[in-house]
C-alpha cells in the first residue's frame, strides 16, 4: 500500500488547521480515498487526495477572486484584521457585489470591500466607501444578504436557512446535514433571523 498521510500531517502540508480539514470532509464533496473512519483522528489520505484537497482549500480561500478583484477587495489589515469568513458557495454573490463596487470606482468614487462573514446563515459585507454612496451600497448589501439566505454556503445551489440545535446555516438538501439534527421549533419556521427578531420586538407589548 502506498504511503498514507495522517490528518495532522495532511493539515500541515495543506496549511490549514485540523478543524478546517475535517469540515471539508464533513461537507462530503471532497473526501479522502481510504474509507473515512468513525473516529476522525484516524482519517488518512493518499498523495493524490492531497492534490485534490489543495484545489479545494484554494477555492475556500477565494484565491482566484482575490487576484481578479484586487482593485476592489482591499484586504483588511492591522490587529484583529478579518478576511472572507464564509463558504465558497457564496462566491457568485460576492462577485456580483464587487462588480457594483467596481462600477462606483469607475465612476470616480471610493468603494472597496474590506471583509465579510457569515452570521445566522446570512452574508454580511463590510466596505470602505465615500459617504455619498452609503444608500447605494446599503441597497447592494441588502441584495447580497437576501440572496445568501437562498443560496447554499457550501455549493451555491438553491437553499434555505437550516436550524440545528446549536447552529443555523443556509444549506441545500445535499448539505443540510452540516447543522446536525434539525430543531423542529425553528427549522423551516425561521428563514431569516434578523427579520424574525425584528418581528418579535415589534410584537412585544408597549
Ligand atoms: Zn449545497
Amino acid at each position: 500500500m502506498a504511503d498514507l498521510m495522517t490528518l495532522r500531517d495532511a493539515a500541515d502540508v495543506l496549511g490549514v488547521d485540523v478543524v478546517t480539514l475535517v469540515h471539508i470532509i464533513e461537507v462530503g464533496d471532497t473526501v479522502p480515498t481510504p474509507p473515512v473512519p468513525k473516529d476522525y483522528k484516524d482519517i488518512v489520505f493518499t498523495a493524490d487526495d492531497i492534490e485534490r484537497f489543495k484545489t479545494e482549500v484554494s477555492r475556500r480561500r477565494f484565491l482566484d477572486f482575490k487576484s481578479d478583484y484586487a482593485d476592489v477587495y482591499v484586504h483588511d489589515e492591522g490587529p484583529g484584521a478579518r478576511g472572507l469568513e464564509f463558504g465558497p458557495g457564496w462566491l457568485g454573490i460576492l462577485k456580483e457585489f464587487c462588480d457594483s463596487l467596481r462600477e462606483f470606482q469607475n465612476a470616480g468614487y471610493r468603494a472597496r470591500l474590506r471583509w465579510g462573514k457569515e452570521k445566522f446563515g446570512a452574508l454580511r459585507l463590510f466596505t470602505d466607501h465615500t459617504s455619498e454612496l452609503a444608500a447605494y451600497i446599503g441597497e447592494r448589501r441588502g441584495i447580497a444578504y437576501g440572496k445568501s439566505l437562498r443560496t447554499c454556503q457550501e455549493c451555491g445551489e438553491l437553499a434555505r436557512l437550516r436550524f440545528g440545535h446549536s447552529i443555523c446555516l443556509t444549506l441545500c438538501d445535499r448539505h443540510k446535514h452540516l447543522v446536525g439534527e434539525p430543531n423542529p421549533e425553528r427549522d423551516g419556521i425561521i428563514l431569516d433571523v434578523e427579520a424574525w427578531s425584528r418581528k418579535q420586538r415589534e410584537g412585544e407589548p408597549g
